[in-house]
């Protein structure tokens, strides 16, 4: 974390200074101290022979509570934390091995040295630029020993992320590094990129929805939702060629302007289509290098009815956005070329990718299974019937991931 690879292009990190009461210093400091030990207690081990697993690893922590009572007020997540942490060490560690370079067998974490923490951004709510670190304890899991951790931002963080990474400097300034995706904004150039590899979960299943305004929402077996934004750029290409088409019809038929403004044209449209095949290649690239579920869902497209039909007595203003989207879905979407992609990276990756009947998917609610009419612009799913009020997108990746765990019977998890 917070190194800054520059191998990279997909996922981003934006390093925030934050500004913490000397309490809550001393809470970082002591959750870090723990994390640490967790970690160089494995690394004990795994010195001493033991085969690493990560699974049994990960159940392990139960045990480790016991003998350690105080690892209960470390957030349960940063401590899940570590056993991702291992796994990648030993992972890396292992291929390295097999290229033949240098080992490098995972070292101990020295203790001048703060040990990253990170939080998964379900966990994190964010309040006008302060950001709350939460702490173990509360509620059903026992008394609280450290109150959750108030961080101020000394900058505003990027609008989606997907983790939040909390480090120290050798001058004692602490910060958050958000992690976020460049399909899901378009942050300047000189952010420092990171890189991050989370292992391959042979159960894990993530749902897609693929849609318009954002290219694709899902959701895993864990609850956790990614957002993929994808190509921001339509409406100022289609801008420019709307202005050199009609510029050039205006021109004599193959007059030295005519052919002139063709060519803009042709120029202008190939690099709208370069910029989107781009895009797209980044986000299919994401779902199949970066998350970690080994089966990957998304809806049959070929059911889709997007299309806006034309109304006898529209506005003005519909007709504007009927031509609009009717232009989106039959020119730009590119959502078609997006599951080719997808198709074969992971075909080439090793993951599995499932093509699921999406009827009713973003109609019904996935709480109470009730329909209602989702008119394409409405883009929060509010149920009359049981209350729920989510994000359109999400609540259909959820059907979507719950039409395929039916469909695999009750005999997988
Ligand atoms: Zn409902």
């Amino acid at each position: 974390m917070g190194g800054g690879r520059r191998e990279d292009d997909m996922l981003l990190c934006k390093k925030i200074k934050i500004k913490v009461s000397e309490q809550d210093a001393a809470t970082l400091e002591w959750m870090q101290g723990k994390c640490r030990g967790l970690y160089n207690w494995w690394v004990m081990r795994l010195r001493n022979g033991e085969r690493w697993n990560f699974e049994r690893a990960k159940k392990s922590l139960r045990e480790s509570k016991q003998y350690d009572p105080e690892l209960r007020s470390v957030y349960g997540k940063l401590l899940a934390e570590v056993y991702f942490r291992l796994d990648g060490a030993m992972r890396a560690f292992f291929r390295r091995v097999k290229a033949g370079e240098k080992p490098g067998f995972p070292r101990f974490k020295p203790r001048h040295q703060f040990f990253t923490l990170c939080y998964p951004a379900m966990s994190l709510e964010i309040q006008d630029k302060t950001v709350i670190l939460p702490t173990g304890g509360g509620g059903n899991w026992g008394p609280k020993r450290y109150p959750n951790i108030a961080a101020h931002l000394t900058e505003d963080p990027p609008d989606h992320f997907h983790e939040v990474a909390v480090s120290r400097d050798a001058r004692g300034n602490y910060y958050c590094s958000f992690v976020y995706d460049d399909t899901e904004q378009h942050e300047d150039d000189d952010q420092q990129k990171t890189r991050r590899q989370h292992p391959l979960r042979d159960d894990g299943i993530v749902a897609f929805d693929l849609g318009i305004k954002t290219l694709a929402t899902g959701v895993n077996d864990q609850r956790r939702f990614y957002h993929l934004g994808g190509f921001k750029g339509y409406r100022y290409y289609n801008k420019q060629l709307d202005k050199i088409r009609s510029k050039r019809d205006k021109c004599k038929k193959k007059s030295r302007r005519y052919i002139h403004l063709s060519n803009v044209y042709k120029r202008v449209a190939e690099h709208k289509r370069r910029k989107q095949q781009d895009c797209l290649h980044k986000a299919s690239h994401l779902i199949v290098h970066r998350l970690a579920e080994r089966a990957v869902v998304i809806g049959d497209l070929s059911q889709r009815q997007m299309v806006i039909k034309k109304r006898e007595d529209e506005t003005p203003k519909e007709r504007k956005k009927r031509q609009v989207r009717n232009r989106m879905v039959y020119n730009d979407w590119g959502l078609y070329s997006f599951v080719q992609m997808l198709e074969y990276k992971c075909l080439r990756f090793g993951k599995e990718l499932h093509i699921i009947d999406e009827r009713d998917t973003t109609r019904t609610c996935h709480v109470c299974k009730c329909k209602k009419d989702m008119p394409l612009w409405v883009r929060t799913y509010r149920c009359e019937n049981c209350g729920l009020v989510m994000d359109r997108d999400e609540n259909s990746a959820i059907n979507i991931f719950e039409r395929f765990l039916a469909r695999l019977g009750p005999h997988t998890p």
